[in-house]
């Protein structure tokens, strides 16, 4: 049964073309929104506006989420927070013709496939804590935005890392 706070039941509009109804509330937001590398936190409140509107063959959803993204930067692992809006139009069919067309489960709209999408394609794929993010020392791993100069004067000896090698290999 479908239920939860993404769903909308558009009872409301009569299934009478032309008619419509508007929304604007926050909602929490649902498991696992957004990529791997960059989402929306579960619970995190998401700014919802909806416009549902009822055209010939099923329910028009149109409308904007705004959310607020964490992540970590792609080149230095540093956590990234941005704001975005992700717009969306739908529509959800009376009758699901094929399965993948988006459709109404009785006079229900369950709206999280289509946020899903809509955050997926608004979130960068490769955030970046600042465009111009250096990275990390490929050497020592140390965040080169914090340490612009940061040198290892000579390299080291090629001798003195295989000792080191030999102190760090773990007891046996
Ligand atoms: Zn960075
Ligand atoms: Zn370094």
């Amino acid at each position: 049964m479908t239920s939860g706070p993404l769903v909308f039941d558009t009872q409301v509009l009569g299934r009478r073309p032309g008619t419509e109804k508007s929304y604007e509330l926050v909602v929490g937001a649902p498991a696992d929104l957004g990529l791997d590398v960059f989402g929306v936190e579960e619970g995190s409140d998401i700014a919802l506006e909806l416009r549902l509107e009822a055209v010939m063959d099923g329910v028009l959803a149109t409308g904007t989420a705004s959310v607020h993204a964490v992540g970590e930067c792609v080149r230095c692992l540093d956590r990234v927070e941005e704001d975005f809006d992700a717009d969306f139009t739908e529509l959800y069919l009376y009758d699901d013709a094929t399965e993948d067309d988006l459709a109404l489960e009785g006079d229900l709209l369950d709206l999280e496939p289509v946020l899903r999408d809509a955050v997926v394609l608004a979130l960068p794929h490769n955030p970046l804590c600042d465009p111009e993010c250096p990275g990390l020392c490929p050497d020592c791993g140390a965040r080169l935005a914090d340490d612009p100069d940061h040198t290892h004067g000579e390299a080291i000896d090629p001798r003195w890392a295989a000792l080191t090698q030999l102190t760090e290999r773990p007891e046996e």
